[in-house]
Formats: structure tokens, C-alpha cells, sequence
């Protein structure tokens, strides 16, 4: 599986989050974004969190 950041559309380095679920709040490896998991399938999809900055 994997997770495509939807912001800078790199393949975001899972191996950090083993227990990876819907809801969970992971940071991108590439452009350190925030990102809120939001379905758990083949791939993953996550939207950006809105952090208020
Ligand atoms: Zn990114």
C-alpha cells in the first residue's frame, strides 16, 4: 500500500507508521505537510489538514 501526498504528489515513506488507520494525523516526508488519513484500502488516501498557520 501506498499514499500519495495530495500535496507535492510524492509517495509518502510509510514504513513510520505501522498501524496506519483511518483518522490518523501523519506529517509527509517530502514537503512535511500535514496530512489526516482518510481511507484505508489499496492505497491510502489523506486530505491536508488545516493546521490554522
Ligand atoms: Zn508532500
Amino acid at each position: 500500500m501506498k499514499l500519495i501526498c495530495p500535496e507535492c504528489k510524492n509517495e509518502i515513506d510509510l514504513t513510520n507508521y505501522p498501524d496506519l488507520a483511518d483518522g490518523h494525523i501523519i506529517e509527509c516526508n517530502h514537503c512535511g505537510i500535514t496530512l489526516n488519513v482518510k481511507e484505508v484500502g489499496e492505497n491510502y488516501v489523506a486530505e491536508v489538514v488545516d493546521e490554522g498557520k
